[in-house]
């Protein structure tokens, strides 16, 4: 099914699964197109609720669920990686499913998305796959320390990571992460990056194969939470080529139909290392809405339907920043409202929020988006806009 070459226009009816904030801009960008969108989520206060003509509320293991969202839609995508595999191939023998859900197998999961990259001869960090107590031991003393283990499944922002720095270290972090409920779990030990930052490429591809690759981003983090990106990433265009080249390389390896993310590390010495593949549309994307040509969440309802890919082209610098659910708290604790006001004071910001009602810290609430003619202009505008939002 997922080959069918025929596009789907504007009034046929795309699925999503997953209702949160990449899928409710996912379905804004493709109602504004002229598209029917139904998601799937596990809650029905989700972001893609007010997005979408229909919100199918269950689990992605509800086989009656998902025969419904077949029935209902030309082709069917995601926004979220841990959906079950099996979820996706169920879809697969009766609807389009972009990407296929064998590319979501293979990135959901570090582990296999580590031996895809080294088969293919991608750069990335040393690693080893661990499955016991001594196999950590072992992998410890082959790639040295200071190291990163990581969950092979289910990490995201920093969960189920620990850095290991002493011989020390190592049996406490098994023990931590390890042992899960069912017995050893799999876990992927990395050798530590001493990177000079972080970047990452967006990318999209047509059913027929063509590449459309945004400008990369400069990401920093926060508590291991994407906190500020900001393009164009002021790094030589050589280091930048070199991650342009390899994400389009991944997304062809890969048979990506659709939008994708490949996270880098750059090295002091100019290197580019793969650090992770998200088969979707991306948080450091987000500033493609207002400085690009086409935003991420277009060019996926593009490439999902077989349409023709928009351009790329960056319209003007820009950077992004993530409000998170610390905004919405005094330093004592004590609930408040950001100053909303304040913030759209300052020229050429916009704001977005996802429309989750309870605030938690560390939660992704909403956004920022800043143009200025450098980057360096658009991540000071964009942090002032915040710190007067948040109140410092
Ligand atoms: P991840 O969930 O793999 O994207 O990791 C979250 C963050 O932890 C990354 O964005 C890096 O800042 C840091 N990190 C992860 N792996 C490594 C590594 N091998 N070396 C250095 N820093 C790392």
């Amino acid at each position: 099914m997922a080959g069918s070459a025929e596009p789907i226009l504007p009034g046929g009816t795309l699925g999503i699964l997953g209702g949160g904030q990449l899928g409710a801009m996912f379905a804004a960008a493709a109602k504004r197109m002229g598209y029917r969108v139904e998601a799937i989520s596990d809650v029905a206060d989700c972001p893609a609720a007010i997005h979408c003509d229909r919100l199918h509320v269950g689990p992605f293991t509800d086989t009656d669920l998902l025969a419904r969202v077949a029935d209902d839609c030309d082709a069917v995508t995601f926004e979220f990686e841990n959906i079950p595999a099996a979820a996706g191939r169920a879809l697969a023998g009766r609807v389009p499913v972009r990407p296929d859900p064998e590319v979501l197998f293979t990135t959901q999961d570090r582990a296999r998305e580590k031996t895809f990259l080294s088969r293919h001869g991608f750069a990335c960090a040393p690693y080893r796959i661990v499955r016991s107590h001594d196999d950590l031991r072992r992998a410890t003393a082959e790639i040295g320390l200071p190291a990163v283990l990581k969950t092979a499944a289910f990490g995201y922002d920093g969960k189920g990571q620990r850095k290991l720095l002493t011989a020390g270290d190592v049996d406490a972090a098994w023990e931590d992460l390890g042992q899960g409920p069912e017995g050893p779990r799999e876990l992927v030990l990395e050798g530590f990056i001493d990177f000079d930052c972080e970047i990452s490429v967006v990318a999209a591809r047509g059913l027929d194969g063509a590449v459309a690759v945004f400008p990369p981003s400069r990401n920093a983090h926060a508590r291991h939470i994407l906190d500020v990106s900001s393009v164009p990433a002021g790094l030589p265009q050589a280091v930048l080529d070199d991650a342009i080249g390899i994400t389009g390389r991944i997304l062809e390896a890969l048979g990506v139909v659709g939008v994708a993310c490949v996270e880098f590390f750059v090295t002091t010495d100019g290197r580019v290392l793969v650090n992770e593949i998200a088969p979707r549309t991306h948080n450091s994307g987000h500033l493609t809405i207002e400085a690009c040509e086409t935003s991420q969440f277009e060019q996926q309802v593009r490439a999902v339907c077989g349409l023709p890919l928009g351009s790329p082209r960056l319209r003007a610098p820009a950077a992004m920043a993530n409000l998170l659910g610390d905004c919405w708290f005094a330093p004592d604790g004590t609930p408040r409202d950001p100053d909303w006001a304040a913030a759209l004071a300052v020229p050429g910001v916009w704001l977005h929020l996802y429309g989750k009602r309870e605030a938690r810290p560390g939660r992704k609430m909403g956004h920022l988006t800043a143009l200025a003619a450098t980057a360096d202009e658009a991540i000071e505008k964009v942090l002032r806009a915040r710190r007067l939002a948040c109140r410092g």
